[in-house]
């Protein structure tokens, strides 16, 4: 069980106590905090597999925290590090970001206690549509009510052995593709899914850094442009973080801490080439023409503007907070930082930037490729064309009325219709802004909120409660 190694609080303990912070911030009466707090149900399973030759037991949990808002979503981890309590605490943080984003689901999460290094394609196929048949038969996989997504050690391919095994099973449902996201285009998925909590991260620090106070309250001036970053993972989410924010705002990602060790280099590293190196070789080790230290853990206490820990949860716990150099800490992995060690950090003056607002771009994504699936087609096929015919004769009038030749690129620009990725960007992006000026100005309004964490929580368990004041309990 992941703990705080001095203070001894778990995981779940620890996001138990950010809630309740929220919760008296709001003066909730105790019944409603009650009723938002508790997990609503967990499956366990444990199925049997034959693996070259051998019958293995793989154990797994599904948790549903809340059903508020139907259907119930969050992301499934294949990982050898999880128990029941971490998948609850999961499915507690999905909850909340869903609400605190705007987006109509419950919070939900999933885990199997499983290796994949260990196993091959077909081995991993085969456990991932066993352990979809568990789900489905138990009524926690159904585009209505519990819609999973890729997580740690989860992509595309086994999305798509999910919706596969769920099609045959059900035949007859018209929105079968619903009942995941997160799966490859070719089969349902959305455009910009895969990148969408890369994605996010860099919209939040984007909308961080509009607000020159709040710029300035984190000891740091200016825009993203030239700043420091250190990132911790470059899974999915670490990887599109970091080269969308060293290639389009031009950050200097001077550490990437992996497995194994950390890559340094003050003038900023080249994302795509170590991420082509650590693909290739499972390593950073060995990159060519940097420095190269194996004590990873120690480089998060590196000197730099922005820390990103985008591994795991409890990486900052109460042993190393103190230590801490970064001026921001931007989590984007869920539960990077642990109870104790927030309290550390916001003692010295380190802003957090926290997981529910930073990494909810992926269920952003999901919410729109859910919502497409559910219609039955791509966002902008109506209208794309038609708005490419119209915008030409715009343009082509605004040039004969002004006499004036509109430049190239521009013209180009104004011209095009819109197109999926497009609108996917634009909805991210808007719903990333709202959510972040919704967060400061509940922090400069209200005293009990003493953070952008408690503002968070604190927006989102104001949602969840009128459901319950306005429909009662049931
Ligand atoms: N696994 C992602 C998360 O933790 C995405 C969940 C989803 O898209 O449902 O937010």
């Amino acid at each position: 069980m992941t703990i705080d190694e001095t203070s001894g609080v778990t995981f779940q303990h620890s996001v138990d106590l950010m809630v309740k912070r929220a919760m008296d911030a709001l003066d909730l009466d105790p019944g409603t905090a009650r009723a938002i707090h508790g997990c609503g149900s967990v499956l366990k399973v444990q199925f049997p597999v034959k693996i070259r030759g051998t019958v293995e037991v793989i154990t797994g949990w599904r948790a549903v925290h809340s059903t508020h808002r139907l259907p119930s979503k969050g992301g499934i981890r294949y990982t050898p590090h999880v128990n029941q309590s971490e998948v609850e605490a999961l499915a507690a943080l999905m909850t909340y970001k869903c609400a605190l984003v705007d987006v109509p689901f419950g919070g939900s999460k999933g885990a199997l206690l499983i290796d994949p290094s260990q196993y091959t394609r077909d081995e991993m196929q085969l456990i991932t549509r066993r352990f979809t048949l568990e789900l489905a038969r138990k009524g926690f996989l159904n585009p209505a009510t519990n819609v999973p997504a890729p997580d740690m050690g989860t992509g595309q391919r086994e999305m798509a052995w999910m919706v596969d095994t769920y099609k045959h099973l059900h035949p007859e449902d018209i929105n079968y593709l619903a009942c995941v996201t997160g799966k490859p285009v070719h089969q349902g998925g959305i455009r910009g899914r895969t990148e969408a909590t890369g994605r996010g991260v860099q919209f939040a620090l984007q909308e961080f850094f509009r607000h020159a106070d709040d710029v300035e309250r984190a000891g740091l001036s200016g825009g993203l442009d030239g700043k420091r970053v250190a990132i911790q993972g470059l899974g999915n989410v670490g990887y599109h973080a970091a080269k969308f924010l060293s290639e389009e705002d031009r950050v200097k990602v001077i550490a990437i801490i992996e497995r194994g060790g950390v890559l340094i280099d003050d003038n900023g590293l080249p994302v795509e080439e170590v991420y082509r190196h650590m693909v290739e070789h499972k390593s950073v080790a060995g990159f060519p023409g940097v420095k190269f230290d194996s004590n990873g853990a120690g480089a998060l206490e590196l000197d730099c503007d922005i820390l990103i820990p985008a591994a795991m949860e409890n990486q900052i716990t109460s042993a190393n907070a103190g230590r801490i150099k970064a001026k921001m800490v931007v989590e984007a992995a869920n539960g990077p930082v642990t109870f104790e060690a927030d309290e550390i950090l916001r003692h010295r003056g380190v802003t957090i930037l926290p997981d529910v607002f930073v990494n909810s771009g992926g269920v952003i994504v999901s919410y729109f490729e859910w919502i497409r699936n559910l219609s039955h087609i791509r966002f902008g096929r109506l209208q794309r064309r038609h708005d490419e015919v119209r915008n030409n004769q715009y343009t082509a009038l605004l040039e004969q009325l002004t006499g004036e030749q509109i430049p190239a690129e521009t013209k180009r620009w104004l011209n095009r219709g819109v197109d999926e990725i497009d609108l996917v960007r634009s909805g991210l992006d808007d719903t990333m802004r709202n959510a972040y000026q919704e967060m400061r100005e509940i922090l400069a309004t209200n005293d009990k909120v003493i953070d952008l964490r408690t503002a968070a929580f604190t927006i989102a368990i104001r949602k969840i409660s009128y459901n319950y004041l306005d429909v009662g309990v049931y």
